[in-house]
């Protein structure tokens, strides 16, 4: 394989790079505050303007139809920048390629302008309180209404939901199981939002209450009972190459070769190793990418890398606690390894994971 970047590979990074020197902010307050969310927002419509909040998508919906390997080249540039985490993420990564894939013309003018510049923020609302690893087994459900829909249920842990203004779910419209459920996109304000305080007391999350809330028949993504198949095409997404890529990994590993620097040899060597872990994440996701870009489809292979990322950026957040002793609690490494914690849990936990690379990737019995 040429691991060498093209010419325009290289113009563009230069490009990513300059802007982002001159215009990314320093530390933003946390998304989770209703000021933090807004600065968030206004920062997104500003990376919008430059034509930099999604540049992979095409030039009609708010991107510069660049590459995967541009869009990775991007997110390295993003995260070295040290430029703030996306307040738009659920939207971006994992809503928009199943619009791309499976939306209607309309749909796809509709909402993707808006997701891109921030103007609507998406929360991803699939988990229910006795539906998370087997997401089948969920019960919110969607009754046929005259044009359109009421759904009905309890969703939770739908992240950034305290302040999003829309949601993506699955509904159950028929059937059992995986059959007969429908991916429906609703605005929250006729949802009950109820926020969960994480860990630092900020609403980092929410419980949605449907209660017969209505949605025209433009709001279902793809056929009545095809959800299941377009929510695993966005799973793969989420667990694959869009939701955490490598550049956010090498910037912590940097960051944490940096804190090692003069410490304990021990230290500084399993440092070192995680420096070398998220190169060889790197490298492996541009061959990914590769791969994808010459039609192959990533498919169950995307949890290795979910496993693989997750469980780096504990192991190097748990080694930044290490190093730095009580001072933690002064640095932002201490929200960095709570958030950590949560990385083998969020999009689908590990053991999950770990079942489908047995099955899916290696053939073993079940
Ligand atoms: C930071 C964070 C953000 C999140 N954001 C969202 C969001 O925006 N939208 C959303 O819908 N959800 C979100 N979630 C929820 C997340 O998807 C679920 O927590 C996850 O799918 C696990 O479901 P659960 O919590 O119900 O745990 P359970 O499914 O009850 O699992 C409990 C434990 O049992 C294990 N387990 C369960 N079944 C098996 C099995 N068959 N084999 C082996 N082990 C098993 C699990 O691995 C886990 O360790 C978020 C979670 C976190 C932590």
């Amino acid at each position: 394989m040429d691991l060498d970047f093209s010419p325009a590979e290289r113009d563009f990074r230069a490009e990513v790079r300059a802007w982002l020197s001159t215009y990314a902010p320093g530390p933003l307050p946390s998304m989770d505050t209703p000021d933090g969310f807004e600065a968030h927002r206004a920062w997104e419509a500003k990376l919008a303007g430059a034509r930099l909040s999604v540049v992979s998508w095409p030039d009609e919906y708010g991107g510069r139809g660049a590459s995967l390997i541009e869009w990775l080249i991007f997110e390295e540039e993003y995260w070295a920048a040290g430029a703030p985490a996306r307040v738009t993420q659920n939207g971006i990564f994992l809503l928009a390629p199943s619009l791309m894939r499976f939306g209607t013309p309309e749909q796809r003018a509709r909402w993707l302008p808006r997701m891109a510049s921030g103007a609507d923020v998406w929360a991803q609302a699939w988990s229910e309180p006795e539906a998370g690893s087997d997401l089948a087994a969920l019960t919110s459900r969607a009754e046929p209404a005259p044009g359109g829909w009421r759904l009905y249920g309890h969703k939770t842990w739908s992240s950034r939901a305290a302040y999003a203004t829309h949601g993506f779910g699955l509904f159950r419209t028929s059937g059992a199981r995986h059959k007969g459920l429908t991916y429906f996109l609703f605005p929250l304000d006729d949802v009950a939002v109820r926020p969960i305080a994480q860990l630092d007391g900020l609403p980092g999350f929410a419980e949605l209450h449907f209660d017969g809330v209505f949605v025209p028949e433009s709001m279902v993504l793809g056929e009545a009972g095809q959800g299941w198949r377009i929510a695993m095409a966005t799973t793969s997404s989420e667990r694959g190459l869009a939701l955490r890529s490598p550049g956010r990994f090498l910037a912590t590993a940097d960051r944490l070769v940096r804190l090692a620097r003069g410490a304990d040899p021990a230290l500084a060597d399993r440092a070192a190793r995680c420096w070398a872990e998220a190169e060889a994440y790197r490298l492996h996701t541009f061959g990914t990418a590769r791969r994808i870009m010459a039609g192959e489809d990533l498919g169950s292979a995307a949890s290795l890398g979910k496993i693989f990322w997750s469980e780096l950026d504990l192991r190097m957040h748990a080694l930044a606690m290490e190093l730095l002793g009580e001072r933690a609690g002064e640095t932002d490494w201490l929200d960095g390894f709570l958030f950590a914690l949560a990385g083998p849990i969020y999009a689908g936990t590990n053991e999950i994971q770990r079942t489908i690379v047995a099955e899916r990737v290696l053939g073993l019995p079940r």
